[in-house]
């Protein structure tokens, strides 16, 4: 496909994207994705974001927990 943004080619690519959940995030690994080889825009087809629902709406595997801090720019100048 082509990039909506700067109309570059896609390439087919796993990539590791972060999730939001049922108010969690997650970070999810080996997800399909079309990468653009000119920006780097990712695109994921409803179908993939769909089957990571699933997979997380059921039992499923932890590999690693983290920590996340929420911070905002706005105050960094302060
Ligand atoms: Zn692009």
């Amino acid at each position: 496909m082509l990039c909506e943004f700067c109309a570059g080619e896609t390439v087919k690519k796993r990539v590791k994207r972060h999730h939001l959940y049922n108010r969690r995030l997650y970070i999810v690994e080996n997800v399909d994705a079309e990468v653009c080889a000119e920006c780097g825009e990712r695109y994921f087809h409803a179908q993939t974001l769909d089957a990571i629902d699933a997979f997380l709406a059921d039992d499923h595997p932890v590999k690693a927990r983290m920590d996340v801090e929420i911070v905002s720019m706005n105050q960094a100048t302060a």
